[in-house]
């Protein structure tokens, strides 16, 4: 399989990723704890959108220490309309045991650096190795979902599976697993081997490519089909007045764990009634009907609505309670979300 990846070929893919390579300001650095929030906050989310969030949170949390030692409402409030609040849990929590093991030094020196980052959560084998090779202490290939798509046409592999491509990766030369090459990938990826219609002409890897040859380049990887989605509905009570709305605060585990919200139940039937939030999640399709209350709902905390944009809400329940408070004649913004 390596012979594809020869000496030459690497030389003109970091040719051709110096003169047209993507310019990101963090790739820049290699300081650890950077790579390690940011390569989280860009999953699942487009870089247009984590950018003003990623000087926010560093801003806020500057170094692991002070992540480690933050309330997890602080993490949620500014991971708030990011979605997927499991991560912003997760960070929080390898963050503690991170620092309880002694920070980053700890796996600057550790004989595995590899699996004791894969022991904390959230971190998987693609951002223990986004870790490892972008600080330059470990030589790595990670691989994301976009490079899977380019060795996938490059090798002709018809598999979607990441573990088979990563553990080809790793058995690469030395050579390939630099953080140059691999952010040549991920630009090549981005910019050239695009799911639909690659731009095969342009290609550094055209020479040695097996889909373009066998004239098949969107056939790679497989297609998966999608998965239908399971439909949940929920009632959520609503009680306001012209001062602020009363909301309740999550447990930490399941649904929107310690974010503020209106209360939830979960029923076991759609109603006939038209959804007032319709929101899909990452298991399942949210159906949302809104049951207004003349008293506060019991465990609930009356929040101003000048406040509320200090408080991490679920996106939709946000959404929501901003035309609720311009019925009121107030107006909230919410930045870069
Ligand atoms: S030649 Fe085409 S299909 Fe092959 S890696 Fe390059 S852009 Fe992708």
């Amino acid at each position: 399989m390596q012979e594809e990846l020869n000496s030459e070929l690497l030389s003109v893919l970091l040719r051709w990723y110096k003169a047209y390579g993507r310019y990101l300001p963090w790739r820049e650095g290699q300081e650890p704890y950077h790579i390690w929030v940011i390569e989280t906050l860009l999953q699942q989310t487009r870089i247009a959108q984590a950018q003003g969030r990623i000087a926010r949170f560093f801003e806020r949390f500057p170094t692991l220490e002070a992540l480690a030692e933050a309330p997890i409402e602080a993490v949620l409030a500014v991971w708030q309309g990011l979605g997927y609040y499991q991560r912003a849990h997760n960070l929080h929590r390898a963050a503690r045991q991170l620092h309880w093991l002694g920070g980053w030094e700890a796996v600057r020196a550790s004989p595995d650096p590899l699996k004791l980052l894969e022991s904390l959560p959230g971190i998987g084998p693609y951002t223990a190795r986004a870790i490892l090779s972008f600080t330059g202490w470990r030589g790595f290939l990670p691989v994301d979902g976009n490079v899977l798509r380019v060795l996938s046409r490059l090798w002709g592999i018809a598999s979607n599976d990441r573990a088979l491509y990563q553990e080809k990766a790793d058995a690469l030369p030395s050579s390939w697993k630099k953080r140059e090459v691999a952010y040549a990938f991920m630009d090549l990826a981005q910019l050239i081997c695009t799911p639909r219609r690659p731009k095969c002409l342009f290609c550094p890897l055209a020479s040695e490519c097996k889909a373009l040859h066998a004239g098949t380049p969107e056939a790679f990887p497989p297609r998966r089909l999608p998965r239908e989605k399971p439909i949940r509905y929920f009632l959520l009570s609503l009680c306001e007045n012209s001062i602020g709305v009363w909301l309740e605060r999550r447990p930490l585990r399941g649904l929107w764990g310690g974010l503020w919200s209106l209360p939830i139940h979960e029923v076991s039937e759609q109603s006939p009634r038209k959804p007032d939030i319709l929101h899909e999640l990452k298991h399942f399709r949210f159906v949302g009907y809104i049951e207004v209350q003349k008293e506060p709902p019991p465990a609930t905390k009356l929040i101003p609505w000048s406040e509320l944009t200090s408080y991490a809400l679920p996106a939709p329940i946000l959404r929501l309670l901003m035309q609720e408070a311009e019925a009121h004649g107030i107006s909230i913004s919410v930045q870069d979300s």
